[in-house]
């Protein structure tokens, strides 16, 4: 279960969460940074998919120690026996409650110098959706008052969206090629979103941890570059495909309905995808309160990946295999795949 660190290492952070999604970039973002980085990881979980990205981050030097953050005596035995002082956790939608073990481990054990909860998404003190997204926001946001109340030091990440096509009923689109067949618009396609390269998020969200002017603030990824709405996106992934793909409109009344279908996930993320492209919730409000700190500007001299370069990566996936057009393309050495069916009408 992993080895204990030398008496001089210092920033030793716990991940948890490192199989899923965006815990994945987190890891990998940690690593590359030279932090001693310990993951947690359920013993229960034995996806082959999961168990080769463990394999894979154990392999860039991850010391994995298995267990689960609802244990709430085994995490402080962890966060005291491996000097944790920085935990970040990427838990997914449908965990965010069992972060309260976990904050209550943080507490008790009282050397952690950073919390970072599950939430790399909007600001959930601002942001409103529809049902259910409406009730994950609620979770999260019960995670942070206890981490204020307990006087845990945190920092939280709303990076916003995933730089990839804004599927509305996938949560993990950056996992998906963007359109070939036509593109479902929202709206009328002017609402303008941030989309945020994962392995930025994990780059950022590693850089502010250490970081004095992070401390107890929520952190907004606002990178101009990366700000564009639908019709925007749609134009770009042509120049890349090389070829003008039919739009479809999807109407506010027509992701209402899929929210209120309440099939989990799916209906969370039609829930977020209003929010997103018909409420604005990424660009209505003015970073005015003084918890509110922005990426850019606190690290001006470090740049984001734009839309265009992922683009770039999505359609290498494509020349990297011919016959994408026609089949769906076999993710050989990568997570990237066609769905296998068409995203259904709405
Ligand atoms: P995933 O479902 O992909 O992964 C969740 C991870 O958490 C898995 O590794 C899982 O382990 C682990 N986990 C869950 N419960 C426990 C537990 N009790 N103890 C230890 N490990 C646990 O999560 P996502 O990446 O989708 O979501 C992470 C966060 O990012 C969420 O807050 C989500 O809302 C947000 N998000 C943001 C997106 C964006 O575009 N901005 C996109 C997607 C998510 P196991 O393998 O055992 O199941």
């Amino acid at each position: 279960n992993g080895s204990y660190p030398n008496e001089s290492e210092t920033g030793q952070t716990l991940v948890i969460g490192s199989s899923g999604f965006i815990g994945r970039f987190i890891t990998e973002a940690c690593l590359d940074s030279g932090r001693p980085t310990y993951i947690l990881v359920r013993s229960s979980s034995n996806s082959p998919s999961k168990a080769s990205t463990i394999k894979f981050l154990q392999d860039k030097g991850a010391i994995v120690i298995y267990g689960s953050i609802t244990d709430q005596e085994f995490m402080e035995k962890v966060l005291r026996e491996y000097k944790i002082e920085v935990v970040i956790s990427a838990v997914g939608g449908e965990s965010i409650l069992d972060q309260f073990s976990l904050i209550e481990a943080i507490k008790n054990v009282n050397t952690v110098k950073r919390f970072v909860p599950s939430e790399f998404g909007h600001d959930i003190d601002r942001a409103e959706p529809v049902e259910p997204g409406l009730t994950m926001y609620e979770q999260k946001s019960k995670i942070r008052r206890q981490i204020e109340e307990c006087g845990i030091p945190y920092s939280y990440i709303c990076c916003n969206s995933i730089a990839a096509w804004p599927y509305h009923d996938n949560t993990h689109p950056a996992d998906v090629l963007p359109p070939l067949d036509r593109f479902q618009i929202y709206g009328d396609g002017t609402v303008k979103a941030y989309f945020v390269a994962g392995s930025d998020i994990g780059k950022f969200t590693v850089m502010s941890i250490d970081d004095d002017r992070t401390l107890n603030k929520t952190i907004h990824f606002q990178p101009p570059s990366n700000l564009l709405n639908m019709n925007e996106m749609a134009s770009l992934w042509e120049t890349k495909i090389g070829r003008v793909l039919p739009r479809v409109n999807i109407t506010e009344q027509d992701l209402l309905q899929r929210a209120q279908e309440m099939r989990i996930p799916q209906s969370v993320v039609a829930a977020i995808t209003h929010d997103i492209f018909i409420n604005g919730c990424q660009i209505n409000f003015s970073l005015d309160k003084t918890t509110d700190v922005e990426v850019c500007s606190l690290y001006p001299n470090t740049s984001f990946r734009t839309i265009a370069e992922c683009f770039d990566d999505f359609a290498k996936k494509i020349s990297d295999n011919e016959k994408a057009v026609s089949k769906p393309v076999t993710a050989s050495n990568t997570d990237i795949f066609v769905p296998t069916a068409k995203p259904e009408a709405l």
